[in-house]
């Protein structure tokens, strides 16, 4: 086959390239949100996206209760100086409410959680209550009417809405939505990912490289970035860099999948064959992008699946997952969506930098002894270098104006982890 004409000229490539957040906004309106959802005891919710927000049945407490161990009084008893003396008339404890009726100058003792009875509002702690005997305390001045008292539906009203749909539900969530007695949530249903990885070169571990081959490793890679996104895996291998096994490949995996990802095969060299069967089986759009990793990237169509067809350099397959397939995969699961937070950090390293394209350079970010953000460069930076990934913790963005770091100067960092 005759190689369409390919030039490396990255001058005559970047005039007709779009900017990362171009490509990013394409995306997202071509991303569909899923709409089926499922209904899962709580407990299988952790790292689900809800589906439907979660109002309230119940006040949160469900009744005024002590924060304290101490006494609970009426307010109008407190000496505004000198002391006071009160006769204890019972004890409240959390599970255990006192039913009397609590007089002028009479007091009960409360433990945290008690249930505050209705004719009493003031709680003094512990520490701050004398002890005269068995039925008589002593109080001083200096305290206020309320203190210590927890008021029902001080956290969470009956009615309100705890949890908005779109939410990725962490721990934190699964203990506020027990607290409302709730059992079960209604969550999107897992997007369905079908992946493989292109290239006559690759080979499987367990396999003996002739020259020229290499370990298949962005399949791993995939898998890892993948299985953070709680999605269900369709790991399809290796396909050959044959028309026919390609064609077949994407038709059976748009067959079952949301979302379809390939590596390698989309720059225009002789073996790419990916764009020209996902001109006959799909749609697609093929773009450079202004960046550095990851330049060539198709994304389109093929039936109802989303594909993704990603560079086939080890980095340029991280970069670009981050930048372009996890926002997808966030809309796609119908999660809302926040950018990576971004950190200031002074830079122990130089940078050259072409402008006119966005740049993600590996880092490895941390406190100096002053306790200052400081990062410095992996090692080189090559898109095939991927421990420059494996060592690192973020990306240092380059932003399409920078034109270079100097040591000392203040750069853009976004860290892995929150991508997610
Ligand atoms: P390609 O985009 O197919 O031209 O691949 C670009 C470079 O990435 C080549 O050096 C490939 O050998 C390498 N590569 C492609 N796919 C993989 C893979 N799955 N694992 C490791 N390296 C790969
Ligand atoms: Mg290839």
């Amino acid at each position: 086959m005759n190689p369409p004409h390919t030039s490396c000229c990255d001058d005559q490539i970047e005039t007709s390239a779009i900017t990362v957040a171009e490509a990013v906004s394409r995306i997202l309106e071509n991303t569909p949100v899923l709409s089926q959802l499922e209904k899962l005891s709580i407990r299988d919710c952790l790292n689900r996206v809800l589906g439907k927000a979660i109002l309230s049945p119940v006040n949160v407490p469900a009744s005024n209760n002590s924060a304290m161990d101490g006494i609970a009084m009426h307010a109008k008893d407190l000496p505004a100086e000198g002391t006071q003396q009160l006769k204890v008339i019972g004890t409240a404890l959390a599970g255990k409410p006192f039913n009397g009726t609590i007089g002028n100058h009479e007091c009960i003792r409360i433990m945290t959680g008690a249930v505050m009875p209705v004719d009493v509002d003031t709680v003094i702690m512990q520490e701050r209550v004398v002890n005269i005997d068995e039925q008589t305390v002593q109080i001083e001045a200096g305290n206020r009417k309320a203190q210590n008292v927890r008021f029902a539906g001080e956290d969470i009203k009956t009615g309100q809405i705890v949890l908005d749909a779109g939410k990725l539900i962490s721990p934190a969530d699964l203990g506020v939505i027990a607290s409302l007695g709730i059992a079960e949530c209604a969550v999107v249903r897992k997007p369905r990912i079908a992946f493989f990885s292109t290239g006559d070169e690759l080979k499987s571990i367990g396999e003996v490289l002739q020259p020229g081959d290499v370990y298949d490793s962005n399949r791993y890679s995939l898998f890892g970035l993948l299985s953070r996104c709680h999605v269900e895996l369709i790991d399809m291998g290796v396909v050959r860099d044959d028309p026919q096994a390609l064609r077949q490949a994407l038709l059976d995996a748009s067959a079952s999948a949301d979302l379809v990802i390939t590596s390698g095969g989309v720059s225009v060299g002789e073996a790419d064959y990916i764009k020209g069967i996902l001109d006959e089986i799909g749609t697609m759009d093929f773009w450079k992008i202004a960046m550095k990793p990851g330049r060539p990237l198709t994304f389109g169509k093929i039936n109802q699946a989303l594909f993704f067809g990603l560079p086939g350099n080890p980095v340029a397959v991280m970069v670009t997952f981050y930048q372009f397939v996890l926002p997808a995969l966030k809309k796609l699961a119908g999660k809302t969506s926040k950018a990576p937070m971004q950190f200031i950090a002074t830079s122990q390293s130089e940078m050259r930098k072409r402008s006119n394209r966005r740049e993600f350079q590996r880092a490895i970010a941390f406190n100096d002894a002053a306790g200052q953000l400081q990062v410095k460069l992996t090692g080189k930076q090559g898109s095939g270098i991927l421990t420059s990934m494996s060592q690192a913790n973020c990306f240092i963005i380059l932003p399409e104006d920078n034109s270079g770091v100097s040591i000392g100067d203040q750069v853009i960092i976004e860290f892995f982890e929150d991508y997610f």
